[in-house]
C-alpha cells in the first residue's frame, strides 16, 4: 500500500519538444508558440517530452522515511527536466521508472540515469513490457549487457522488471494497473501499436493514444478518477497516433475525472489560449480541464482539495 503525496509534470510536449529550432530560425518568424516559449511570459509554451514524477509514502517504510519517487517515462529530455526540477523538490533517489512504450520520447533518457547510479544509488528499477525491453536492448545494448560497454564502461545500472500488461504490479506499495490503448499502427502489419497508460491510486494516465479500446474505457470507468492525464497533440481531429482536442474532450467527458490535464502538445497549441478556451467549459458544463505545463506540481495529499502550483506561478486550490 502507498499514500500518494504529489505529482510533478517533468514534461508536457510532443516528441520534438517546443520550441522547434526550425521555427526559431525561420526568417518569417511566424510561429508565435515557439517564439513565445523563449520569453518569461511565454514559458508555459516551452515543453519537454511527456513525463511525470509521482511521490508517495510507502506503507512498508518507517514513518520518518523519505518520500518514494517513481517516474513515468524517461525520454529525450530527462536530463533537462531533472536538472531543472529535482533539486527544487528535493528529489535525489529514483525508486523506479515505469515505461509506457518504447518510442524515443519515452526511453531515450535512460542513458542519463547514469548520474544517479554510481553516485546516489546502486541501481534504478525499470518497469516495462517485454516489447519495450526488446527495444531497449536494441537501442542501448550496453544498458542490458554491460559486457557490451566500451570506453571507460561507466554506464547506468538498471534492474529490469517485465510487467504483464494484463495484470497490476506494485512499485514500493504503489499499484499500477496497465491500461492498453492504441498509439498508431505497426507499419509492417498495419495492426494497432499498443501503448500502456496506467491507473495508480485514483489517477488515470494516458500520455499517448489515438484510440481507447472499449474494454480499456470500461476498466477506466469502473472506478472514479480524481485526475486524468490525457494526450492532446493539436486542435481539431485525431493525428495517426495521438488525440486531437476533439477526441480528448470526448474522452474527458466520458471518463469524467474531477480534473483533467492535457499533455503532449505540438507547437500549434498555445498554452495560454487553450487554457482560456478550456476554462469556459467549467461554467458551461462543469468540466474541469486544463493544459498541463512543464513544472506543474499537483499536491494530492488531501483527498478533499487539489492544490496546483509551480515554482514560477501562483498557487491555486481547486475545490
Ligand atoms: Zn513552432
Ligand atoms: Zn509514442
Amino acid at each position: 500500500m502507498a499514500t500518494l503525496v504529489d505529482v510533478i509534470f517533468l514534461g508536457t510536449g510532443n516528441s520534438g519538444c517546443i520550441p522547434n529550432v526550425s521555427c526559431l530560425t525561420d526568417p518569417k518568424a511566424d510561429c508565435k508558440v515557439c517564439l513565445s516559449s523563449m520569453t518569461p511570459e511565454g514559458r508555459k509554451n516551452k515543453r519537454r517530452n511527456v513525463s511525470v514524477a509521482i511521490r508517495f509514502h510507502s506503507h512498508g517504510d518507517p514513518p520518518e522515511a523519505r518520500l518514494r519517487t517513481v517516474l513515468i517515462d524517461c525520454g529525450k529530455t530527462f536530463y533537462e527536466s531533472s536538472i531543472e526540477l529535482f533539486s527544487k523538490y528535493g528529489i535525489r533517489e529514483l525508486d523506479g521508472i515505469v515505461v509506457t512504450h518504447p518510442h524515443a520520447d519515452a526511453i531515450f533518457g535512460l542513458d542519463d540515469a547514469r548520474m544517479l547510479t554510481h553516485v546516489v544509488q546502486d541501481k534504478v528499477d525499470i518497469y516495462l513490457t517485454q516489447e519495450t525491453m526488446d527495444t531497449v536492448a536494441t537501442t542501448f545494448p550496453y544498458l542490458v549487457s554491460p559486457t557490451l560497454a566500451t570506453g571507460g564502461g561507466d554506464i547506468a545500472k538498471f534492474k529490469y522488471h517485465i510487467f504483464d500488461p494484463t495484470k497490476s504490479f506494485e512499485v514500493h506499495g504503489l499499484t499500477f494497473d496497465p491500461l492498453p490503448v492504441h498509439h498508431g499502427i505497426y507499419f509492417t502489419t498495419r495492426t494497432p501499436y499498443i501503448c500502456h497508460g496506467f491507473r495508480f491510486d485514483d489517477i488515470v494516465y494516458l500520455s499517448d493514444t489515438n484510440y481507447i479500446p472499449p474494454e480499456t474505457m470500461a476498466a477506466i470507468k469502473s472506478l472514479p478518477s480524481r485526475i486524468l492525464v490525457l494526450d492532446c497533440l493539436r486542435m481539431g481531429e485525431s493525428h495517426a497516433s495521438h488525440f486531437g482536442l476533439d477526441d480528448a474532450l470526448k474522452a474527458t467527458r466520458e471518463i469524467n475525472a474531477f480534473k483533467t490535464y492535457y499533455v503532449g502538445f505540438s507547437h500549434r497549441m498555445d498554452h495560454y489560449s487553450l487554457e482560456k478556451q478550456l476554462k469556459q467549459l467549467e461554467s458551461i458544463e462543469n468540466l474541469r480541464v486544463a493544459p498541463a505545463f512543464d513544472g506543474l506540481h499537483l499536491d494530492l495529499a488531501s483527498k478533499t482539495k487539489l492544490v496546483e502550483s509551480s515554482y514560477f506561478t501562483d498557487t491555486i486550490v481547486v475545490d
